[in-house]
């Protein structure tokens, strides 16, 4: 749907499709079982987790802040993790959150004495297999800091926690691959989970895959925490915001250097991080392999090589035009920065009945404001 009364570059999340991943996650949760807490490092912009709340358990999070923000937002169990937790994050957290996930065996014995009896105490494991396409993005890569090596684990630790986390995937399409996975976490550490009172097998499964075979997932995860008698969690972040949201821009200028770039008003480094650091080129609503007209899609950024993609179109790009560059809310509104001074794109949502709200809005203000907010007297 085209919206030519509002300002881009913006973010249009569409709850339809939103609904459409939740439905899937809710199957997948009464087929197996297992409980579902958003990562909020993919995804924060809780003005729509009153759309994702009665679908989800909870939240996880990677840092402090994402603790509190899932406590104060979405409610339910809040579960908090960080490769490395200060005593003050933990002082500041432990009373909010229901688990608290430690990074190392070292973290643990630091830290358990202010955590229990507030909230239950789970471990970080590392079980050095994983599905991951980038190396950048491994937690199994070589010397990896995350999580207890299983020939590092101190057997004792699992009288006194109550769960482990795993997390080895990263945009994970293929259920067997998953179903390997859980099968050497089973054997490698089998004997300590039958011990536990929950398990969370991470994020990085992409279960609303279009053909994904949830049933299939949702059996496997069923035996394993049968097998186990664990409770079982996943922790999904893309898998549901995944195709729900376009990042609208506006073709401000075309040049041409061999090939033509249609340079338009948003940044990767800016406005899409990914793009650039897992150079993964964006898609854009209405380009077609076959097209007779070739575009670098340019940043306005000072990067040189900041460019979403190059593709082609059946028509001449013309200033003015808005391009949708599809797919644009995982680790993105998370990464937002202020590179360059450009202005940060607005979020909206569009309802599943066509009516379209604003849930954020950024100025010159918050740009300055980021900067400093006293200055040297
Ligand atoms: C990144 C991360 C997630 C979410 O991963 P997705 O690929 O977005 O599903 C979940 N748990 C942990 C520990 C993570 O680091």
């Amino acid at each position: 749907m085209q919206h030519p009364e509002l300002k881009t570059p913006y973010f249009m999340i569409d709850e339809s499709k939103l609904i459409r991943n939740l439905e899937i996650a809710k199957k997948l949760k009464e087929l197996s079982g297992v409980k579902l807490v958003l990562a909020l490092k993919c995804f924060s912009t809780w003005g729509v987790f009153d759309i994702i709340k009665p679908y989800l358990d909870g939240t996880t999070s990677s840092g402090p802040f994402e603790v509190k923000l899932g406590y104060d937002t979405f409610g339910g169990e809040t579960h908090a993790y960080s490769v490395g937790y200060s005593e003050d994050d933990v002082k500041e957290v432990a009373d909010i959150c229901d688990k608290m996930i430690f990074n190392s065996q070292n973290q643990l014995a630091a830290h358990r004495h202010l955590v229990e009896g507030k909230a239950e105490l789970g471990l970080r494991l590392n079980p050095g297999v994983s599905y991951a396409g980038q190396d950048l993005a491994d937690p199994a890569r070589q010397f990896s800091r995350l999580g207890v090596q299983v020939n590092h684990i101190n057997p004792e630790v699992f009288s006194s926690i109550d769960g482990v986390m795993f997390h080895m995937n990263c945009e994970n399409k293929d259920v067997d691959a998953f179903i390997r996975l859980l099968d050497d976490i089973s054997e490698q550490f089998g004997t300590y989970l039958d011990q536990l009172k929950w398990v969370s097998l991470g994020g990085g499964v992409f279960f609303t895959w279009p053909g994904y075979d949830v049933e299939k997932l949702a059996a496997a995860l069923k035996a394993f925490s049968d097998k186990h008698g664990v409770q079982l969690y996943l922790e999904p972040g893309e898998a549901i915001i995944t195709q729900t949201t376009d990042l609208v821009v506006t073709v401000v200028d075309i040049v041409e250097n061999e090939l033509k770039t249609a340079i338009v008003d948003s940044a990767t480094e800016a406005h899409r991080l990914d793009t650039l650091i897992y150079n993964e080129p964006a898609s854009i609503l209405g380009a077609s392999e076959s097209g007779d007209h070739r575009y670098v899609i340019g940043s306005c950024s000072c990067l040189a090589g900041d460019q979403f993609c190059v593709t082609q179109f059946d028509q001449p790009l013309e200033i003015g035009q808005r391009l949708h560059i599809l797919d644009s809310a995982g680790y993105t509104m998370v990464k937002l920065n202020w590179f360059n001074g450009l202005k940060m794109p607005s979020i909206y949502c569009q309802r599943a009945n066509g009516e379209v709200q604003k849930l954020n809005e950024f100025g010159y203000e918050d740009f300055k404001r980021s900067l400093s907010q006293w200055s040297v007297s």
